[in-house]
C-alpha cells in the first residue's frame, strides 16, 4: 500500500502557488497502485493531480488527493515513415516533446514548452501555434475513477474541439487518464509555420521539427511568465467565438480588432486584445493580478488565494459582457 499523508499543502503542487491543502494525498506510480487508490474504500472523495498548470484551488480538498506519476516511453509499432508511440501519464510534456524530437520524429514541435503532464494534455486537447493534440493523437488508455476498470478512447471517441474533450464535458472527473499512444512521423514532416512569428522566429533557419521547437521555445520565453517566477496558469480564458453578426457588430464599434475567421459562420477574437482594451493589463487586486505583457494570463503576485484570483477572473467576465456582449469562459479548472 502506498504512503498516504495527510492535510498535505498543494502550494507545490499548483503553478498558481496558491496555498490550499488537501485532506489525505498519495503519489501513484504505477497502475496498480492506482488502481488501489480509486478503490480504497476509505475516501468517498478523490482528486487526480497532474502537474498543476490549468488548476485554480479556491478551497481545501477533501478526500484523496492522487497524483498521477507513472512513467514510461516505449514504440508501440513503427513503419519506414511513421512511428507509434506510447507515453505514461505522469511524464512531463515538454520532456516528451524534447525527446521525440532527439529521435528525429515531427509531430509535437509547435507544443514545446507547454507545462503539464502527458496525462493531461488530452483533457483540454491542448494547442499552440496552429497544432492540437488531436493532430497526432491515437489513443488514450484509462482506469474508470468509479470501478478502476480499464478503458481505450480513439481519436472519434475523445470528441476533442478547441481546448475540449469528453474528459472535460460528459466524462468530467470519470477516468483517469494513464498513457496517450501519438503517431509521429519519421519523414515527409508535415510542418505547420503559418504563424507568422514561427516564420519570423526561424528567419533563414530550415523548416525542420527540431528548429520549429526552438522558434516555439523562444517566442514562449520572451512572451509567456515563467510559473517558477510568477504564479500563473498560462491562458485563462478562452478566446471565445462570435457569430457572423456579433462579428459585424463588434467590427462597427472596434474596427481595429484582430480576428481569425475559423468558419463561414464563426469567428474567433483574442480574448487578450478585449481585455487589454477594457484597462485590465498589468492591473493589481492585492498580490492577484493580470499579467503586465499578457492580458489573457492572470497572476498571482505573491500570496493570492485562489478566491482573490476567482474574483477578478469574475470582475473580469462582467466587464467583457456588459462592454462587448460576450461571455468569457474559463479555461482553467477551478476547484
Ligand atoms: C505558463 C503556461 C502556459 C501554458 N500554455 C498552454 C498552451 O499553450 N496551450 C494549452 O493548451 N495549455 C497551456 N497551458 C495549460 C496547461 O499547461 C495544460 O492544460 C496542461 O495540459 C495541464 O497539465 P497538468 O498535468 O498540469 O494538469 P493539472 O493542472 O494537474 O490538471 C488539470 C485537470 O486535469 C485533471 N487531471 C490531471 N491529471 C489527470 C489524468 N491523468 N487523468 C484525468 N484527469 C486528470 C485534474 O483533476 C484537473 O481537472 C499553460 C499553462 C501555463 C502555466
Amino acid at each position: 500500500m502506498k504512503t498516504i499523508e495527510q492535510h498535505k499543502s498543494l502550494k507545490a503542487y499548483n503553478t498558481f502557488g496558491v496555498e490550499c491543502f488537501c485532506e489525505y494525498f498519495t503519489s501513484v506510480s504505477t497502475t496498480e497502485e492506482l488502481r488501489a487508490a480509486l478503490l480504497n474504500e476509505d475516501f468517498s472523495q478523490r482528486f487526480i493531480l497532474g502537474g498543476g498548470s490549468n488548476l485554480l484551488l479556491t478551497k481545501n480538498l477533501s478526500g484523496l488527493c492522487i497524483h498521477v506519476d507513472l512513467k514510461g516511453i516505449r514504440i508501440v509499432e513503427e513503419n519506414d515513415d511513421l512511428v507509434i508511440i506510447e507515453a505514461s501519464a505522469g511524464e512531463n510534456w515538454h520532456d516528451f516533446v524534447l525527446w521525440t524530437l532527439d529521435q528525429g520524429y515531427g509531430g509535437l514541435e509547435n507544443l514545446a514548452l507547454i507545462p503539464g503532464n502527458i496525462g493531461t494534455a488530452p483533457i483540454q486537447n491542448i494547442g499552440a501555434y496552429g497544432v492540437e493534440l488531436k493532430n497526432c493523437f491515437v489513443n488514450c488508455t484509462t482506469l474508470d475513477t468509479i470501478t478502476a476498470t480499464p478503458h481505450r478512447f480513439n481519436l472519434e471517441e475523445a470528441v476533442f474541439g478547441y481546448r475540449n474533450s469528453i474528459f472535460k464535458t460528459a466524462l468530467k472527473g470519470k477516468h483517469v487518464i494513464t498513457a496517450v499512444q501519438f503517431r509521429l512521423t519519421k519523414k515527409n514532416h508535415i510542418l505547420k509555420t503559418d504563424y507568422g512569428v514561427i516564420q519570423e522566429e526561424l528567419g533563414s533557419k530550415v523548416s525542420s521539427p527540431k528548429n520549429i521547437a526552438e522558434a516555439v521555445i523562444a517566442i514562449r520565453q520572451r512572451k509567456l511568465p515563467d510559473p517558477k517566477k510568477i504564479g500563473n496558469s498560462g491562458s485563462f480564458f478562452k478566446n471565445p467565438v462570435v457569430t457572423e453578426i456579433q462579428f459585424q457588430n463588434l467590427l462597427q464599434e472596434h474596427p481595429e480588432m484582430p480576428h481569425y475567421r475559423i468558419s463561414d459562420s464563426e469567428v474567433k477574437i483574442p480574448a487578450g486584445w478585449i481585455i487589454d482594451r477594457l484597462g485590465y493589463k498589468g492591473i493589481k487586486r492585492g498580490a492577484a493580478g493580470v499579467h503586465e505583457h499578457q492580458a489573457l494570463v492572470l497572476v498571482n503576485h505573491g500570496n493570492a488565494s485562489g478566491i482573490e484570483i476567482l474574483t477578478l477572473a469574475k470582475e473580469i467576465q462582467e466587464k467583457v459582457l456588459v462592454n462587448f456582449k460576450i461571455s468569457l469562459e474559463i479555461e482553467v479548472n477551478i476547484y
